[in-house]
């Protein structure tokens, strides 16, 4: 174990881990450098899932650490509430420069988790600064995944991740998920499946359509293992949003920041929603920081609600806007820009692709889905769910790859600077090992 006592590991509780197993057979990353982990004997394991989709610039890049350092050393902190600082509004614009119009508003948080419960918050706060206070309902989706907060996990359509926590937030109504099996092996968006947002009229049809606030989706839903949205899903979303007054919510913390050959999903697929949440990317996981960015309406009417001095919103984090994640953030949109990033995204997205659907051979392997530079698969499962699927990430990290399983579901999401050969060298761990487990 190196310098680390294995008798002192026990007072960590780590997150969505199964500590006890972990704790048998420990698998430490010590350092890291642009696509490749470092583990604490020294063995190289190429980062497949860019950490948690976080680090699309590669590790330890300097520009960022340089950026958050200098900013430590000149500003380290100041109280977000009755005083800023001049990065948070140099980095809140330069979102909106890549947000589509009309969202030109950001809040900061912390974490993917807050970004979701600010957009919560923020659409019951312009529903009843509009006059319109009975509109409390939300649809989300089967498979969807919001983060953890109690919010988030009421949304969630993850059953392990909300049934020992109780009923969660009332009034919350979920939309099937669009997978289907005729779609298996479907590379891009499936052609069928569209009317599965018709749900949503459902909900709307059932309950009232003046009581649902918001209809929140992934635009791909990622962590259920990368479900793209069929043609014209998104698409007729927002047609009923608009025609019963819902917001439209994007939940793009995966999604953001290139993942799909364009700054967001929404430009990718062109439907724009009312708010967008985004994280991880937002500063190449060198810093926690998540963003929820809103229409000009909803920030108007939040805004015109309010007495001229009073507070408009009464929510905030004490770390929101911290300094240091906005010197990060604001380096990574450097970069992202200066490198071209999101276009190599679109240029190499092909060659990821065909790569990782030349698996489909496989006996174990029983689908395939990509898009952009993120493709998920689903193994055949053993005889207890997920138990194949943790054997398979065990399996990599010892032989060089690292990616994020979820039960028998793999998610393959390059830091966006991988060249073709390192492509090859991950399929060709991936094929092995799936050969193996
Ligand atoms: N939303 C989506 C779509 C996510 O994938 C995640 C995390 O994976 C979250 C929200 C929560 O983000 P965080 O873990 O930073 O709280």
């Amino acid at each position: 174990m190196n310098n680390l006592d294995k008798h002192s590991l026990h007072h960590y509780w780590m997150p969505f881990t199964g500590n006890r197993d972990f704790l048998e057979a420990p698998r430490i990353i010590s350092r890291a450098k642009g696509i490749y982990l470092y583990d604490i004997d020294g063995n190289a394991i190429l980062d497949g899932s860019s950490g948690l989709f976080c680090t699309p610039i590669g590790h330890c890049r300097e520009e960022i650490s340089h950026a958050v350092s200098q900013q430590l050393n000149t500003l380290d902190y100041v109280a977000p509430f009755q005083s800023a600082h001049p990065l948070a509004f140099q980095f809140a614009t330069a979102l909106t420069q890549l947000l589509p119009d009309p969202i030109n508003h950001v809040f900061f948080s912390n974490s993917g988790s807050e970004s979701i419960e600010t957009a919560i918050k923020i659409a019951y706060a312009y529903h009843y600064a509009n006059g319109e206070g009975q509109r409390i309902r939300f649809a989300s989706r089967e498979r969807a995944y919001h983060g953890v907060n109690m919010g988030g996990v009421s949304l969630s359509g993850m059953v392990k991740n909300r049934q020992a926590y109780g009923p969660g937030l009332p009034g919350i109504a979920h939309m099937r998920h669009t997978w289907q099996a005729e779609q298996r092996f479907h590379r891009g968006q499936p052609g069928s499946g569209a009317e599965r947002a018709n749900d949503l009229e459902r909900i709307a049809l059932t309950y009232g359509p003046d009581t649902i606030a918001a209809c929140i989706v992934e635009p791909i839903a990622g962590s259920t293992g990368c479900l793209v949205p069929p043609q014209g899903y998104l698409e007729r979303l927002r047609e009923i949003c608009d025609t019963y007054g819902i917001l439209l919510i994007f939940d793009e913390v995966i999604t953001g920041f290139g993942r799909t050959g364009k700054a967001f999903a929404a430009e990718t697929f062109g439907v724009t929603p009312d708010i967008m949440t985004m994280a991880k990317a937002l500063t190449n996981g060198a810093q926690p920081m998540g963003a929820t960015a809103v229409s000009d309406q909803i920030h108007a009417t939040i805004f015109n609600a309010a007495p001229e001095k009073a507070i408009e919103l009464f929510h905030g984090y004490t770390y929101s806007a911290h300094p240091a994640a906005c010197a990060a953030g604001l380096a990574c949109l450097e970069i992202y820009q200066n490198e071209n990033l999101f276009n190599k995204v679109a240029a190499l997205s092909d060659y990821f692709l065909d790569a990782i659907y030349s698996l489909q051979d496989i006996d174990t392997v029983l689908d395939i889905r990509g898009f952009g530079l993120f493709a998920g698969f689903d193994i055949k499962p053993a005889s207890q769910p997920g138990a194949r699927g943790l054997a398979l990430q065990k399996y990599l990290f010892h032989h060089g790859l690292n990616i994020k399983m979820t039960g028998d579901s793999g998610l393959i999401a390059p830091p966006f600077i991988i060249q073709e050969q390192e492509i090859d060298q991950l399929v060709t761990i991936l094929r092995q090992a799936l050969e193996q487990v």
